[in-house]
């Protein structure tokens, strides 16, 4: 299959690409996702197969406007419409009661969906112009570090999607936030673009799942399958050094090897000498460091480094979701260093 690169003048043409069940790269604010027809079966399941993707592993479905809540969900409890009115369109999905209206294969079996309002006016438009709501995943291949430009989705996905709308980078560069409003208090599965500090102040108490923070243990049951997979990872392991960030700095110069990779905030991009350095975003801009992390861990795919080891920031605001992208691509191999 050839995949073809759409513009933004093509809107139509991906939108019919969506309709008639093919398989259609979109831009987000969050990353590029891997778009399908949430309604059909078929072309539900060629995005598993085009991302290798678990089967068990539920999708989100992305809708233009607030308003399609209530097709694709049953239940939509006040809370639901609260966050939508304050942070939709925007990154952030809301776990709820579905329908039986989506396909089992967007849920993995389960009864709740994912459901998100993206705030890419270009992606909204192509949903409207489907007029069906889209089943997207990040559009990497199962396990690699998630795309944030057209670019990178066809690294992994050339030749295997019917066709990508390259809409510019990323402006926020990590997927979204979910928000399980199923349980209570609501809880915080993934942590993105609207932070828990946001959350809080409309929702007050809020959970963070474990797996936010730390690996799954032996029999625990993760509250969506997907959260136990091995993911973001690049080819090389990643070592995460987490406390004050001069402390960070220095372990990772004195036990990096020549030729290592460094993920490392600006400050501290030319102390690494000798190593192949990445530097993310300032100390204190956590936005920037967001945009670049899955770039940074791509990177270093087309390098011959064996080893990466990754500063990383506080976990207030969109830190957490930092944290834990660096975190998962270290498969938690994270080291406290202390000052
Ligand atoms: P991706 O954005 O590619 O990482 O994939 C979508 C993410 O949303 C996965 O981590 C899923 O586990 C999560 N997700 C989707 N639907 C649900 C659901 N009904 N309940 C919990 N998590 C979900
Ligand atoms: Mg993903």
């Amino acid at each position: 299959m050839k995949t073809k690169v759409l513009t933004q003048s093509d809107m139509e043409q991906a939108a019919r690409i969506l309709r008639e069940g093919g398989l259609v790269g979109i831009p987000t604010e969050t990353v590029y996702g891997l778009g399908a027809n949430a309604l059909d079966d078929t072309a539900v399941a060629n995005i598993f197969i085009a991302k290798g993707r678990p089967q068990d592993n539920p999708l989100i479905i992305h809708i233009p406007e607030a308003a399609w809540l209530e097709r694709y969900c049953t239940d939509v409890p006040d809370t639901a419409w609260r966050l939508a009115e304050r942070f939709w369109p925007g990154p952030m999905t809301m776990v709820l009661p579905r329908s039986a209206l989506v396909s089992d294969r967007v849920t993995a079996g389960l009864d709740t969906v994912g459901i998100r309002c993206p705030g890419h006016e270009l992606c909204r438009e192509i949903i409207r112009l489907a007029g069906v709501p889209v089943a997207a995943p990040s559009g990497n291949t199962s396990g690699r570090p998630s795309p944030t430009t057209a670019a990178h989705m066809m690294e992994d996905m050339d030749g295997k999607i019917d066709a990508i709308v390259d809409g510019g980078p990323c402006g926020v560069g990590v997927e979204s936030t979910i928000i399980d409003l199923t349980c209570t208090p609501p809880r915080l599965l993934r942590p993105g673009g609207i932070t828990l500090e946001q959350l809080t102040e409309v929702l007050g108490e809020v959970e963070i799942d474990p797996a936010v923070r730390r690996q799954m243990r032996a029999g625990e049951k993760p509250k969506a399958p997907g959260m136990a997979y091995r993911h973001y990872a690049p080819k090389a392991p990643v070592t995460v050094v987490a406390g004050d960030a001069g402390a960070t700095a220095d372990y990772i110069l004195s036990h990096a090897k020549g030729g290592d990779g460094v993920i490392c905030f600006d400050e501290y991009s030319d102390r690494f000498l000798g190593c192949h350095v990445i530097a993310v975003g300032k100390f204190e801009d956590k936005q920037e460091q967001a945009r670049h992390i899955f770039d940074a861990l791509r990177a270093f795919d087309h390098t011959e480094v064996s080893a990466i080891w990754a500063q990383c920031p506080d976990s207030s605001g969109i830190g957490l979701a930092v944290v834990n992208r660096l975190s998962k691509a270290a498969g938690f191999h994270v080291i406290e260093v202390e000052p």
